[in-house]
């Protein structure tokens, strides 16, 4: 884009004002724009969304849609959740932005409300997703030198096939996803790869220098690979067995995703670490943490590790209402039921087109036949019914709404996605 360009859209916001311009823009125009000054790390498809609430979006042209991507699942609270928006205007009235630098009740209530959602003894804010599993990985490697006494930079973290951890540089450094490495290196060691749901897998690969094995309970962005009954709780027992800790990555699956509050509580395998982000932001910001155990998260000192924005004022109290608002709701047990229902009117699509429905909750993934097409050739088809969905790993198409959605409006939705993939 030429500086003339720039000094006039900056013009044009100052006189006629940003919602003026924005809301002047065509369809065309925004996309236009997007790709022209936008780095293209992403394929968004032809939507322009104008507003949201509830489980919609409206488009520029005024057509609504089920949002089923929900911000890949960070939108548990839905759209313009009312409680959630009246508690961050009254924040942003008396403070948004300390630094940790000082101290704030917010984040205090904010960080115990989440110890006891959890059910952990410590937490540590962070702002992405992440950034928290970058803390974890920092937290289990201390824990390796300072409590088991690995040698030093010898510590060894297993983690899964197919998982997604977020985009740093030492987490891409596991990542199973060749574009996601190329190019990129070179990347920090100390990371081993076993393959999802292979409990004795893990196990073969802990080594006296193993500090941690760091998974998703269910592979979301790898295709919502549910693993088998009983992998949880195995890997829990085996972590215990070997003096491993075992870190939970639930940015994802946590906060009432997969119909319960977090999705190792499936199996009672509770973890020493956790990783959550997504949903702990309402909808409204990106906030994260970990949680875990005191003999963990108790073993940083002041300055090995912070962000500047981590725990700000205005994060705590939407991330406490946030958790407020799912424990008020009982969230959990609406989206195992709500979950159930929903999956149980896809199925009947099991047949020349889908391979598979499954997930747990609302974390559901249809997988389609190599010979029907991609996830990406059907959303075209699912715009046309009103429904944004997202493929997850080519074959596989996301359905991740909110945690409130009503059973009429997973009917509604239900019927529109079948009329789209039955054709
Ligand atoms: N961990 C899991 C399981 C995720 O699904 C994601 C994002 O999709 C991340 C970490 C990274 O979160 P963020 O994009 O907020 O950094």
């Amino acid at each position: 884009m030429s500086t003339a360009t720039k000094t006039s859209i900056l013009g044009k916001l100052a006189s006629d004002g940003i919602f003026e311009t924005v809301d002047g823009m065509t369809h065309e125009e925004t996309i236009r724009l997007t790709n022209e000054v936008c780095a293209h790390n992403y394929h968004p498809i032809d939507v322009v969304v104008t507003r949201g609430q509830g489980p919609f979006v409206w488009d520029k042209n005024g057509k609504k849609y089920y949002d089923m991507v929900g911000c890949y699942s960070a939108l548990a609270h839905g759209h313009l959740n009312e409680d959630l928006i009246a508690v961050a205007n009254k924040q942003m009235e008396r403070v948004t932005l300390t630094s940790r630098a000082v101290y704030t009740a917010e984040m205090a209530v904010f960080l115990a409300g989440l110890c006891e959602y959890s059910d952990s003894e410590m937490a540590l804010p962070m702002n992405s997703g992440t950034e928290a599993v970058e803390t974890a990985i920092k937290l289990a490697r201390k824990w390796g030198y300072r409590v088991k006494g690995v040698a030093d930079d010898k510590a060894e973290i297993i983690t899964a096939e197919g998982n997604f951890h977020g985009r740093s540089i030492s987490i891409i450094s596991f990542s199973s996803d060749p574009q996601y490495r190329e190019d990129f290196g070179p990347f920090p060691p100390g990371f081993v790869s076993v393959p999802f749901g292979d409990a004795g897998a893990v196990e073969r690969a802990i080594t006296p220098n193993t500090a941690a094995v760091l998974l998703e309970p269910i592979e979301a962005e790898g295709g919502i690979i549910v693993p088998p009954d009983g992998f949880l709780a195995e890997v829990r027992r085996i972590c215990t067995r070997h003096n491993v800790l075992l870190i939970w990555d639930e940015v994802q699956t946590g906060f009432c995703r997969t119909g319960r509050r977090f999705a190792w509580q499936w199996e009672d395998a509770k973890p020493d670490l956790m990783t959550l982000g997504k949903a702990l932001g309402g909808g409204l910001m990106p906030v994260s943490a970990v949680v875990g155990t005191r003999a963990v998260l108790g073993l940083l000192r002041p300055g090995d590790h912070g962000s500047t924005f981590g725990g700000n004022p205005l994060a705590s109290v939407i991330g406490v209402a946030a958790i407020v608002d799912l424990y008020q709701g009982k969230l959990d047990e609406l989206a195992d039921a709500n979950g159930r229902f929903f999956k149980g009117l896809l199925h009947p699509l099991i047949g020349p087109i889908v391979k598979d429905v499954r997930g747990k909750g609302l974390l559901i993934g249809v997988e389609l036949h190599e010979s029907a097409g991609t996830g990406r050739d059907f959303i075209p088809r699912l715009l046309e019914e009103g429904v944004i969905s997202k493929d997850t790993h080519h074959q596989t198409l996301r359905f991740a709404p909110p945690l409130d959605i009503t059973r009429e409006q997973i009917e509604d939705a239900a019927g529109r996605i079948v009329r789209a993939l039955a054709r």
